[in-house]
């Protein structure tokens, strides 16, 4: 894996695994820690199954491994915006070498279009994903209470 200039990417590496791509913890982690500091890389025109939205109407795609972040309804860690005009990945819980770092996107995407059944296989799981307008019981979830969710979905569109 070729050097970054993001200081987190020591602490993630971003593996194949039997759903496709995904980033893993390659230190451990403590709760709390910032996981990943994401950057957008380019402003898209709509969402994709790579994106990430910051704004009602602005999708970006981010810089790697938060690009490679798969959802979980049980995530281990929780975004929070950044500085960049992009999120950092926060560990929600103490994360040992080699768990997978798994995001809510219902917590970042309004709506979600790119994916339908969720695999994260959490006894939590919803058995789909799905974006913030579909999960309003999305807003007691513990993570949420923490502030862990997208700034301009607490704003009215
Ligand atoms: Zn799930």
């Amino acid at each position: 894996m070729s050097k970054n200039t993001n200081s987190r990417y020591s602490l993630v590496e971003v593996k194949k695994n039997k759903e496709g791509f995904g980033g893993f913890a390659i230190k451990s982690i403590k709760r709390g820690e910032a996981v990943i500091t994401s950057k957008p890389v380019r402003e898209l025109k709509t969402r994709t199954s790579h994106s990430a939205q910051v704004d009602w109407n602005k999708h970006i795609l981010t810089d790697k491994p938060a690009r490679y972040i798969n959802h979980s309804c049980d995530p281990t860690v929780g975004v929070r915006s950044n500085k960049y005009g992009a999120y950092d990945f926060i560990a929600l819980k103490d994360l040992p070498i080699g768990t997978e770092v798994t995001a809510c996107y219902s917590t970042v995407e309004y709506e979600i279009t790119g994916f339908s059944k969720c695999s994260c296989g959490s006894p939590k799981c919803l058995k789909k994903v799905t974006g913030w307008k579909d999960f309003p019981d999305l807003r007691k979830r513990f993570f949420i209470k923490k502030g862990f969710v997208a700034p301009y979905l607490l704003t009215k569109k």
